[in-house]
């Protein structure tokens, strides 16, 4: 029995029909590679809410406290959409990263080599583009109280949300960034807006104060996030790691998504602290949602599924040369000229989701034997 214990989460739409193809990696990587994991698969989102009544059941809660990485797949659907607020497939989601405490969300923006013209840029703009952008995922305006809609004494409504950070919800996701930072080009831009928000000046002073005190290796470089978010489309490779606010991260990773060219290339991880015991909980889900214009079709992409698995190798088990080896597989298999209808190109040859499962398969074979 493995004692690496992997909780897989499939979900919604596509979410089942990319993790397929994932699943037959897992298992590849227990036969080739001595790499094996105590797979326990569960239920969240629409599937869970169908089968339990609850979009993220208590059962899948504790599975994932008690597993070493959460592999998700995406929620949601139309069969749900008109449900209340409350009772919605993605607060499943929104539950896991509350209860594993996930306040750190990491999101790669690569340029693949055979993908580089499908970005919006230029191709000279993004070749070779790698960027990590670190976004705080449990404070910030998105849960800041007071927030909601009243009336003031002059009979309009008025929308109110709060931006509010303590030092230490700054500090822990600070330590992240630089911590990624070391193991990459070593440097980290903080993107706040310190020139017209108090939550701002205290971003850049705590950003500060770690750096000085624990990560002086690593370079610093503070940015309004406007600025940033020009500078990613016009000089994306200047940047390395970036680190930003739940809002400012979630417009710059989007931005930075656009850049890459396609959702369905696209992982994530989400990370909690480091606990006395050494483990940290962390979740990974590709950006894509569940997709339900095409599921059941067979046509998605596994490739951010996939590339998902990859990131958990890495940060959940230190498994580098693992998660190298899958992210060749996937940039072979594109350079050999197949194409999801997604990241379809003049050319290429199209194939569907089983197709492409297969064809990073048969390279991970081939990388594996060299
Ligand atoms: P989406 O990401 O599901 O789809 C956007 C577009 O991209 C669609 O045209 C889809 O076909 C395409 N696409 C996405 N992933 C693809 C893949 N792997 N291969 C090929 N094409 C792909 O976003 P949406 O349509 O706005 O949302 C659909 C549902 O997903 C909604 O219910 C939404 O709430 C949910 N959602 C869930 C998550 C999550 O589970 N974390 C994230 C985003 C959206």
């Amino acid at each position: 029995m493995s004692n690496k214990k992997l909780l897989v989460l499939p979900g919604d739409g596509i979410g089942p029909e990319v993790m397929a193809e994932v699943r037959r990696v897992v298992d590849w990587m227990g036969a080739r590679r001595a790499v094996s994991f105590a797979v326990q698969e569960g239920l969240v989102g629409g599937a869970a809410l169908d089968a339990t009544g609850s979009p993220c059941p208590d059962s899948t809660v504790a599975a994932a406290k008690e597993a070493d990485a959460v592999l998700f797949g995406s929620v949601g659907g139309p069969k749900w959409d008109k449900l209340p607020f409350d009772q919605r497939p993605e607060l499943g989601i929104l539950r896991l990263r509350k209860e594993l405490g996930l306040f750190a969300n990491l999101r790669p923006a690569v340029v693949l080599d055979p993908l580089v013209d499908a970005s919006s840029l230029k191709p000279d703009v993004v070749r070779g583009l790698d960027i990590m952008i670190v976004r705080e995922s449990t404070g910030g305006i998105y849960f800041g109280e007071p927030r909601g809609v009243s009336v003031n004494a002059a009979g309009q409504r008025v929308g109110v949300d709060t931006e509010v950070y303590s030092e230490e919800e700054i500090a822990r996701v600070a330590r992240v960034a630089f911590d990624l930072a070391r193991k990459r080009r070593n440097k980290v831009t903080s993107t706040e807006k310190a020139n017209v928000m108090q939550s701002g000046r205290l971003w850049r002073a705590v950003v500060s104060e770690v750096h000085a005190a624990e990560f002086p290796d690593v370079e610093l470089e503070h940015m309004y996030a406007d600025n940033a978010a020009m500078q990613l489309c016009s000089r994306p490779k200047q940047f390395d790691v970036i680190l930003a606010s739940n809002l400012f991260g979630d417009v710059l990773s989007d931005l930075a998504a656009a850049l890459t060219g396609s959702l369905g290339m696209l992982p994530s991880a989400t990370l909690g602290a480091v606990q006395p015991s050494g483990k940290r909980h962390a979740l990974y889900e590709p950006i894509h949602g569940s997709a339900p214009d095409i599921a059941g079709k067979g046509v998605a992409n596994p490739s951010a599924q996939m590339l998902s698995f990859a990131m958990l190798l890495r940060w959940s088990f230190g498994l580098e040369e693992e998660a190298r080896l899958i992210e060749a597989a996937v940039e072979k298999v594109l350079a050999g000229g197949l194409r999801t209808a997604d990241i379809m190109q003049a050319g290429m040859a199209r194939v569907g989701t089983a197709v492409m499962g297969e064809a990073i398969l048969r390279e991970l074979e081939k990388l594996s034997a060299n």
